[in-house]
Order: C-alpha cells, then structure tokens, then sequence
C-alpha cells in the first residue's frame, strides 16, 4: 500500500482498466454462474453492510432469510425445512456432511464413510479432506446416472450418507432419486441431494422428476441461488428435513446479539440474502418458469444444430447443460479452436466431451455464431 491514497478519479481508471480484462459472459459456455439480475443487483448494494454472522443487529435482513428458507423450501416440497443461507454448493455439501457425521459420532460411530456418485462435483473431495471421512465413488450406469446397485454394493455399517445429485456439474444428469431415496428410508441412511446447479432448474422443466423433498428418504439439500437463481455470488442454501441436522452445526456465539451459529463461516453477507429474496419474490415461479424455458429452447436448438454436423450428444440434455461426443484425441483440439474464436467451453473427464451450459445470458444469435464455429473448426 503506498503512504497516500489516490484520487477517485485515479481508483475509477485502475478499476475499469481490471474489468475490461475480465471476460464478459456473452461468450461463456463454460460456467454455471451468470450476470445477476437486475432486482438482485439493486437489493445488494442496498444492504452492503448487513452481516448475517450477527443477525441480531440486522433483524430484517434475517427476516428475509427467513422467508427466502421457507420459499426455496417449498419449492422443493417442503416449507417448513430448516436452513440458512450459505456461500454455495460447497459450503452447503459440507456442512450435510458434517451435520449426519456430528451426530455419529455422538452415536460412538468413529468411522464413517459416504458414498457419492462418480460424477460428484469435487467440492466432496474437500470435505473427504476436512471431515477426514472416506467418500466412496458409486459407478454410473450408460446413461451417467449413479447405478443404484453399486450404491447398495458399497453401503456397509460405516456409511452414514448417500449423496445423490439432482443436476450433475458436468452433464447435468438427475441421479435416479426416487430409488435412492427407497434404500435410505430401508436402511435408515442420511440421503444428502446435491441440487445446487439442478434445484432452479428441475422444478421448472416442462418433464417432471422426483428429486427432492417429496421423496421420504431425502433428508437434506443443496441448491445454489447464485447459480440458476439470478441471484448475486455467494448465495447457496442448505435445507434440512429436520432441525436436529441444524443443531448438530450450532456452536455457542458467547459475544454476539445471538447465541449460537450454524453456518460454517462467521461473517455472512447479508446483502446475498436480500438480493435472493428479492429476486425470487419479483420473479416468482411464473419468471424462473420462464428464464428456464428459453434455455432449454436454445439448448434443444444447440443440440439439434450439433446432430445436423454429425455431432452427437453424449446424452440427450435433461438440463440446460450440453455434451457432445468427440473422440478422446479430438475434444482438447476442438476446445482450444473454439477458445481461439473467444468462446470459453470446458471437456468433461469421463466420457471426455465438450461441455457447454446454456445459462441466461445465452441468447439465440449467441447459439447460432457457436454453431458457425463449431462447424469451421471440425
Ligand atoms: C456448482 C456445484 C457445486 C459447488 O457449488 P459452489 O457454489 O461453486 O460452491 C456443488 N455441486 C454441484 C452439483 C454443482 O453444480
């Protein structure tokens, strides 16, 4: 830091000059984050200052909190889950984890395990490193759905969860839920659904699945408002069935106006929570009905141009995330040609294809330029 600050002026330029070495979204196929709309935009800024971490100061922002836990909750088939507003997929993930595995290990379980599909986003090897529980890998079956007999195969007594996705990082596959969901309640087993790209997005497709908390066997989900949400970055959630998972997290907060704190981080943005609500509140569900049904239009639209060039999905899209199939040596090639042209794409580990999600800020004209390249560069 130099002795003397600079000018507003002087910090305007410094900041434009960064920002336009960002890359703007109009081109990026590669993320599960968008531009924030315009709602959530306004209610952040407007509580810039609100810390959650010491909601006793800032009532009504936990006010907000409270309701956008009860609106997401019902969404998901159950307003009267408990929860609270996290940083995203991974905070939530671990804290599911951490929540069944405190109260194991009150039970005197000192070994455990999970079990996760194959296709589990990495934040699971964070927690396998954090929680110090082994995370067991469940094989797929052709459609790159977890293969419930595989799951059944590695339950043993040490598994205190089954983590199923409902929206899968790389393919945006919905695990077989209702399925899973019948062996947890059978042998009684904490059934973690990782919704966090899928939960904005499943309830609105115009197929119906089952996948969250309508199914018995469900016992906690994740679902991100900074992903499909439109909400602003961080904006996760973490919904539990029951309280007790919640109060497995709490530690004493002795200095605080609360006194207790489930969340794993300390300071929280209050002002992600005021962009969540009010963004779900000015949308509803007839606007994320919406935002979502035009992605799945330029998604179908994408991969019908994609079969009229002789490339196949890897999977027909269930969600507005698009794979398609390449030879193993082809896909790195083909990836750094579109990246030559500005797009940012991303390859799948197994199968490898190029991966492409289909977010908000896609427009129609944007599919067409993508399909033009994707043609030239093959
Ligand atoms: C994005 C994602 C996560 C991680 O969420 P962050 O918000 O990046 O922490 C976890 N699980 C799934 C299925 C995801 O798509």
């Amino acid at each position: 830091m130099e002795e003397h600050g600079m000018s507003r002026e002087g910090i305007e330029s410094l900041l434009q000059e960064k920002k336009l070495k960002d890359l703007s979204y109009e081109s990026v196929l590669s993320s599960m984050c968008t531009y924030p709309h315009e709602i959530s935009a306004y209610a952040h800024n407007k509580f810039l200052e609100s810390n959650l971490g010491d909601s006793g100061l800032f009532p009504g922002t936990k006010e907000m909190e409270d309701e956008v836990i009860r609106m997401i909750g019902a969404l998901l088939g159950n307003e009267n889950a408990f929860g609270y507003i996290s940083t995203g997929g991974t905070e939530s993930n671990i804290q599911a984890i951490r929540a069944i595995g405190n109260r194991k290990r009150r039970e005197g379980l000192s070994e455990m395990n999970i079990i996760v599909p194959e296709t589990a986003h990495f934040s699971f090897d964070k927690i396998a490193d954090i929680l110090g529980i082994e995370v067991r890998k469940a094989a797929l079956d052709e459609e790159l759905k977890v293969a419930v007999n595989s799951v059944e195969e590695l339950i043993n007594d040490k598994t205190i969860c089954v983590v199923g996705i409902a929206g899968t990082t790389e393919f945006g596959q919905i695990d077989p839920l209702k399925e899973i969901s019948e062996i947890a309640k059978e042998k009684d087993i904490f059934l973690h659904v990782d919704a966090a790209f899928g939960g904005f997005v499943i309830p609105f497709l115009e197929e119906k699945y089952e996948f969250d908390f309508s199914l018995e066997g469900v016992s906690s989900i994740s679902i991100d408002p900074h992903k499909m949400g439109m909400s602003t970055i961080p904006a996760g959630c973490m919904l539990f069935r029951e309280e007790l998972y919640l109060e497995e997290l709490a530690v004493p907060t002795p200095y605080l106006t609360t006194k207790e704190q489930c969340s794993l981080i300390g300071t929280r943005s209050g002002a992600s929570v005021a962009a969540t609500f009010a963004v779900l509140k000015y949308l509803g569900r007839e606007g994320l009905k919406g935002i979502v049904s035009e992605c799945m239009r330029l998604t179908r639209m994408l991969v019908r141009g994609a079969k009229e060039i002789d490339i196949p999905p890897v999977i027909e899209p269930v969600m507005n995330v698009v794979t398609l199939s390449f030879p193993a040596t082809e896909v790195g090639r083909v990836a750094n040609a579109l990246e030559g042209r500005g797009w940012r794409v991303s390859v799948t580990r197994v199968p490898k294809a190029l991966r492409l999600v289909i977010m908000p800020h896609v427009k129609e004209e944007t599919v067409k330029t993508f399909l033009e390249d994707l043609e030239d560069v093959v």
